[in-house]
C-alpha cells in the first residue's frame, strides 16, 4: 500500500439507488479509494467516504437499501482485509488485549476488571475515580446495545456524549461499537458503513494492522447480512487466510462466527472442525454462553453421530458448568444493571433480561433431554454390545451354527415349555461318516468347505424352534420339538438320503459324504441339565450303532 497515494478521481456516481453489482472497474477503482482511505485523515478522508457512499445512493440524505449496503459493505471488506495484509505489522496492540473484556462484561472478579482498567489506561499505575467510572459508563453502553434495547442504550449514549466521549482509544471503539449497533438498529445504514470506515481507518494508523483487523471482523458480525449469509461466509473465510496467530482474540471470534453460521452453510463435520479449534482456545476468550455452546454442539454432534459416547458425555457435563456459568453472568449482568440504572431504565430493560432468562431456561431443558438421550443411547450401545459378545459365545465359528454352550446355557427354558405344553423332544446325532478321508484326501479346507455346506443343508428347511447345533468336529445335535419319534425318524431319513445324493465342491473337484443319524425321543420331557445329557447320550449311542451297523444310516435308540 502506497502511503503517498491520493484519491484519483472519483468515479461516477450511479444513477439509481444502488441496486447493482460493481463492475470490476468500480472495484479497481474502490480498491484505490480503500487504500487511500487507511492512510487518509480529515476532510481527505470524509471526501473518500463520501466518494465510496455515493456507490450506494447518491444522495447523503437518502437511505439507501439493506441489499445495496449488505453488497457495498462486503465489497468494502473485501477490499480492507486485502489492504490490511499488506500492512505494516505493528506490536499487538492494547485495543485487542482490551477488547477480551468486552466480551465478559460485566467481569465478574474484581481481579479481571482491574486487569481491564489496566489495559485500557496503559499509562495509569493508580487509578482515578473518573477512570473506573469512564469503563462503567461504557460498559454499560455496550451492555445495553447488546440487549437490544434501543431506547435505554440511546439516552445512556447521549448522556456519556454530553459528558465527552471518551478519548481513550479501548473505550472509544467499544464507544463505537455500541454507536454502530444502534445504527442498524435504526436503519441508519449510511451512517452505519461510514463509521465503520472512519473507524477502521483510525484503528489502522493508531493500533496498527491487527487491530484494524479487529475492526472489520466486528464489522461483518454486526452487519444484518439478511440473505446474503453466504457472503459473509466468504468474507469470514477470506479473513482466516490472513490470520497468523492461531490463538488470540481475533482468531476466536472469526472462529466462533463460522461456527454460528446457519446449518445450510456450514455441515455438521464443518461445524465441530470449528468446535475442536475453539476449545483449545484460551478460555477467556469466548464468554461462558458460547463456550456452552461449542461444548454442547460437540456433545450432540459425538452422540449423535455414535462416535464417542464417553467423549459426549465429558463434553456435556462442560456444556453443563458453562450453563451454570451462564446462569451466574446473568444474575450479575442483572445486578450490575440494577445498581448503574435509574428504576426507570431498569424496568425498560427487565423484559430483555426476561428474555435471557427464557432462552437460558430452554437451553437448559433442551440440554438435559440432550444428556439424557445420549445416556439412553450408551446403555443401549453396552447392551447391544453384550448382545453380539453373547452370540458370539454360541455360535460356532465355522458354521455359523449355535454351538454346545448354547444347548446348556439357552435352551433350559424350551425344555420347560415343552414339559408345560407335554410336547415331545427328539433328538438327532448326527456325524460324517470317514470325514477323516475327505481331509487326508482333499484337504482340510476341502473338508471345511463341506462341514459349511453341510450345516446350511441341515438349517434350512426346518422350523423356527429346531434346534441345530454344531455338537463336536463333524457332529451335529438336531433338537426337535413336538414330533414323535417316527415323524423324526422319517425326516431323518429323509435328511440322510438328501445329503447322501449331494455332490459337494471344493475347488471344482467332486466330493461326496454319508452320514449316520442316532436318534432319540423323550415324551416326558427332561427339565434338568443332567435329564438333557442323558438324552445326548443315547442319541450318541444310537449313532454309535449305525456306524457299526454299516454307516449311512439312521438308527432309533433301544435300551
Ligand atoms: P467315522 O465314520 O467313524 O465317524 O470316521 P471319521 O473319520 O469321520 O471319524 P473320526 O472321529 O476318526 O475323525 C473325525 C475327523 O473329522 C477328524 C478331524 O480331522 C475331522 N474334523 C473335525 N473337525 C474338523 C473341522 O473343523 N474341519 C475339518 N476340515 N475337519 C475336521
Ligand atoms: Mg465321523
Ligand atoms: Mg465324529
Amino acid at each position: 500500500m502506497s502511503r503517498e497515494k491520493k484519491a484519483g478521481n472519483p468515479p461516477p456516481a450511479p444513477k439509481t439507488g444502488g441496486e447493482r453489482v460493481l463492475l470490476p472497474k468500480q472495484t479497481r477503482q474502490m480498491q484505490d479509494l480503500v487504500a487511500s482511505l487507511l492512510d487518509s485523515s480529515g476532510n481527505q478522508r470524509e471526501y473518500l467516504i463520501s466518494v465510496l457512499l455515493s456507490q450506494v445512493s447518491p444522495s447523503s440524505l437518502s437511505e439507501p437499501s439493506y441489499k445495496a449496503v449488505r453488497a457495498l459493505n462486503s465489497a468494502l471488506i473485501k477490499q480492507l482485509i486485502t489492504s490490511l495484509r499488506a500492512g505494516r505489522s505493528v506490536p499487538l496492540s492494547t485495543v485487542l488485549e482490551f477488547c477480551k473484556y468486552i466480551n465478559l462484561f460485566p467481569l465478574e472478579r474484581p481481579a479481571q476488571f482491574h486487569a481491564a482498567l489496566q489495559t485500557a489506561f496503559t499509562h495509569a499505575t493508580e487509578h482515578t475515580q473518573e477512570q473506573y467510572q469512564q469503563l462503567e459508563e461504557v460498559e454499560l453502553l455496550s451492555l445495553l446495545a447488546a440487549l437490544d434495547d434501543v431506547p435505554t442504550s440511546v439516552l445512556s449514549l447521549e448522556e456519556l456524549e454530553s459528558r465527552s466521549a471518551p478519548a481513550n482509544s479501548c473505550l472509544h471503539i467499544v464507544h463505537q461499537f455500541s454507536l454502530a449497533k444502534l445504527m442498524a438498529q435504526n436503519g441508519k445504514l449510511r451512517d452505519f458503513t461510514s463509521l465503520w470506515l472512519r473507524l477502521a481507518s483510525d484503528v489502522y494508523q493508531q493500533e496498527g494492522a491487527e487491530a484494524a483487523m479487529f475492526i472489520l471482523l466486528n464489522w461483518i458480525k454486526m452487519l444484518d447480512w439478511g440473505n446474503r449469509t453466504a457472503t459473509k461466509k466468504l468474507l469470514l473465510l477470506k479473513f482466516g487466510a490472513t490470520l497468523k496467530n492461531a490463538g488470540n482474540l481475533l482468531s476466536a471470534i472469526l472462529l466462533y462466527e463460522l461456527f454460528s453460521l446457519e446449518d445450510k452453510l456450514v455441515s455438521p463435520p464443518e461445524k465441530m472442525h470449528y468446535a475442536r479449534q475453539l476449545l483449545k482456545l484460551p478460555g477467556i476468550l469466548l464468554n461462558p454462553q458460547q463456550q456452552q455452546h461449542v461444548y454442547f454442539f460437540a456433545g450432540n454432534y459425538y452422540s449423535g453421530m455414535q462416535l464417542n459416547i464417553r467423549q459426549s458425555i465429558r463434553y456435556y457435563q462442560h456444556s453443563n458448568y458453562y450453563l451454570h456459568r451462564a446462569w451466574i453472568h446473568l444474575q450479575s449482568l442483572s445486578g450490575f444493571l440494577r445498581e448503574k440504572l435509574p428504576p426507570l431504565k431498569y424496568t425498560a430493560v427487565s423484559p430483555q433480561l426476561e428474555r435471557r432468562v427464557i432462552d437460558l431456561e430452554s437451553q437448559m431443558s433442551l440440554q438435559n433431554n440432550a444428556y439424557v438421550e445420549t445416556l439412553h443411547a450408551n446403555y443401549d450401545q453396552i447392551r447391544e454390545l453384550y448382545r453380539k459378545v453373547e452370540e458370539l459365545s454360541v455360535t460356532d465359528k465355522l458354521t455359523g451354527l449355535r454351538n454346545r454352550r448354547f444347548l446348556s446355557d439357552n435352551t433350559h427354558y424350551l425344555f420347560q415349555l415343552a414339559a408345560r405344553h407335554k410336547a415331545s423332544i427328539c433328538f438327532g446325532m448326527l456325524d460324517i461318516d470317514h470325514f477323516k478321508l475327505v481331509n487326508d484326501a482333499h484337504g482340510h479346507l476341502a473338508g471345511d468347505q463341506v462341514l459349511k455346506s453341510c450345516a446350511r443343508m441341515l438349517a434350512k428347511g426346518y422350523r423356527r424352534s429346531d434346534l441345530i447345533i454344531r455338537y463336536g468336529g463333524e457332529e451335529f445335535l438336531l433338537v426337535f420339538f413336538d414330533t414323535n419319534q417316527e415323524q423324526f425318524c422319517h425326516l431323518m431319513d429323509d435328511l440322510r438320503k438328501k445329503l447322501a445324493a449331494h455332490t459337494f465342491t471344493y475347488k471344482g473337484v467332486p466330493i461326496r459324504i454319508t452320514v449316520s443319524i442316532g436318534v432319540t425321543c423323550e415324551t416326558a420331557p427332561c427339565l434338568t441339565e443332567k435329564a438333557l445329557h442323558a438324552c445326548v447320550e443315547r442319541a450318541d449311542a444310537a449313532m454309535y450303532q449305525a456306524k457299526n451297523g454299516g454307516r449311512n444310516r439312521v438308527v432309533a435308540y433301544q435300551a
